[in-house]
């Protein structure tokens, strides 16, 4: 899949539409999802042009890479949810109704939370 420059994440790291930030440094940006599903839900994405997980994998550079995954769980750490626990997913294509082509994991947290799928 091509990455798409006009999808919202990419107007969100280019900062022509705004976001609730919660974490940034040079490797990822991390910000409250508009439409939360849970008291936390916090967006973590990587500073790169990737549409998701097999994208990410083969073409981001090493230093993105650790990058990236050490800013996940830093801001996990920083949300201060590692005590409580948290569900970290990113939906990958049409079987997981991704709706934004730009790799993002999301971190749901601040109650009991449901199973694991819903159906
Ligand atoms: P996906 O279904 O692709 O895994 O999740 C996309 C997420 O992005 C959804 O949870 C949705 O609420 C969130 N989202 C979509 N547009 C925006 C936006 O403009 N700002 C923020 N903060 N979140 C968004």
């Amino acid at each position: 899949m091509v990455y798409d420059n006009d999808n919202i994440f990419a107007k969100i790291l280019r900062g022509e539409i705004p976001c609730d930030k919660v974490f940034e440094n040079e490797y990822a940006l991390a910000f409250n999802d508009i439409n939360p599903q849970a008291p936390i839900h916090v967006l973590v994405i990587p500073k790169g042009e990737f549409v998701s997980m097999a994208d990410f994998s083969v073409n981001a550079p090493d230093d993105l890479t650790v990058g990236f995954f050490r800013a996940v769980g830093d801001v996990a750490r920083q949300l201060g949810l590692e005590k409580d626990g948290y569900r970290l997913l990113a939906n990958t294509g049409d079987n997981a109704h991704q709706e934004v082509p730009h790799l993002h994991f999301h971190i749901l947290a601040g109650k009991k939370l449901g199973p694991m799928l819903s159906r």
